[in-house]
């Protein structure tokens, strides 16, 4: 029995090898681009965050959550780990429950995963950009280019259309709509979020804890703690990837209110402040040593304390503006950044249309789909990952237990 493959991305490896493992598969691994697991290369800044050990259920989105439970049950973090050291892979969990190479390369996992694909019956054909796919009496006939391939057994793993300069493409979603099956609204997940506030552009690059609310209307969407990381245009950082799904999505006024001093109460950043008035402190120290000196500055411009030398000199009213700059700055968000930095799409292929248990389509005997194509995206910190894991391999599976 042939099983076609399409896409080398993390999703699709996992389904090859998982396929390979029944003697009676010929496996025909196709990949457009000129190497396998591109994207993958570029996961967890080059560092890779492959799992994270609380991946259920509860850290996955999309119009049904509830699909992802039996293949993550099937294959859980633990298998994933216990399966990647059987490969050769070896990894640190760290204490929050995410997983990297032990290496701390991403690399270290493309390779190898790419090692192992080396078996008498996987077939890996580079540079095959399927555009073409056609239901056959006895399977299915893919067209890339002048080359066609025939299988009995077709796994899209084409990925989604996230980070689009590392190979995310609609590609996907147009062969399977060919096929019958529907997408729901794709857009940018784990992403920078715009913001209309001058201060973002000279705090370039600095990075701080904090608390922090999207408001839709006045009103709470979401909140999150965690590393913020202002950027030229925006805001960004796990602290926004984690709340970044859907904010500026429908319409109404977005905005995000940040508390840059979590840890302090109202109170004691105001007795601090106060004890600062009473010393011979410049204004522009008047945060030096409690934030990131470029943010104490800016965040004090922002109260409106201007042409003032010494800390002394601040008002009471300035005070509070100071205060308030740093536990409740309210910033208005424009729109989220494109596919190109998202990390993962949110919306995909209806997973109403597969089976949970198989990741076999509902529509079209022997047609199978796995990992980011379908409508389901993870939270920051590995579950994309596992998702493509957990999905490939029960793709692969039952692709080549179903023998003919
Ligand atoms: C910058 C960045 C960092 C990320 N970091 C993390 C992280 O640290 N942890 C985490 O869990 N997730 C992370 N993600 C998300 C994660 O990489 C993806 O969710 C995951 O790779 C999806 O796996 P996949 O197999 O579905 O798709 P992909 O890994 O994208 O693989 C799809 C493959 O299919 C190929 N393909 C597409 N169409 C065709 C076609 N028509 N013919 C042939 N081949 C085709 C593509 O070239 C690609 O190689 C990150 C994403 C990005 C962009």
């Amino acid at each position: 029995m042939v099983i076609g493959i399409i896409g080398a991305g993390a999703s699709g490896m996992a389904a090859a090898l998982a396929a390979a493992e029944s003697p009676n598969a010929r496996v025909i691994l196709m990949e457009r681009q000129a190497r396998v697991g591109r994207k993958l290369q570029a996961t967890g800044n080059g560092r890779c965050n492959l799992s994270n050990m609380n991946a259920d259920r509860g850290g996955y989105n999309g119009t049904n959550p509830d699909f992802v439970q039996p293949a993550i049950l099937a294959f859980d973090p633990r298998a994933t780990l216990n399966w990647f050291a059987d490969l050769g892979l070896y990894t640190v969990t760290e204490t929050s429950g995410k997983v990297y190479p032990y290496s701390d390369q991403a690399n270290s996992v493309v390779d190898v995963l790419r090692l192992n694909l080396n078996k008498p019956n996987i077939i890996l054909k580079l540079g095959f950009d399927a555009e073409k796919v056609q239901k056959t009496p006895t399977g299915f006939c893919i067209t890339g280019g002048e080359e066609t391939v025939e299988c009995d057994k077709l796994i899209v793993a084409c990925g989604g259309l996230a980070g689009s300069k590392l190979g995310g493409t609609m590609s996907g979603y147009k062969l399977l709509s060919k096929l019958g099956h529907k997408s729901t609204r794709l857009r940018p997940s784990l992403v920078q979020i715009k913001a209309d506030w001058s201060g973002c552009a000279a705090l370039k690059g600095v990075r701080a804890n904090c608390h922090i609310e999207i408001l839709k209307e006045g009103k709470l969407f979401n909140q999150s703690s965690g590393e913020l990381q202002l950027t030229e245009m925006g805001i960004s950082g796990p602290v926004v990837f984690e709340i970044s799904r859907d904010v500026c999505y429908g319409p109404g006024e977005w905005s995000a209110r940040i508390d840059f001093l979590p840890d302090w109460t109202e109170e004691k950043l105001k007795n601090a402040l106060q004890k600062r008035r009473e010393s011979d402190l410049p204004m522009e120290d008047l945060l030096t040593g409690i934030l990131h000196n470029r943010l104490g500055r800016v965040l004090t411009k922002t109260a409106g304390v201007r042409g003032k030398n010494l800390a002394k000199e601040l008002s009471n009213a300035e005070l509070e503006a100071v205060c308030e700059a740093v536990k409740n700055l309210e910033i208005p968000l424009t729109e989220p950044l494109g596919m190109d930095s998202a990390q993962v799409t949110a919306g995909g292929v209806l997973t109403d249309q597969f089976d949970e248990n198989t990741m076999e389509s509902r529509l079209v005997p022997g047609l199978y789909a796995c990992g980011e194509v379908l409508d389901i995206d993870g939270d920051c910190g590995g579950y994309n990952l596992q998702w493509a894991w957990s999905s490939g391999r029960c793709a692969g599976l039952h692709a080549g237990k179903e023998t003919k």
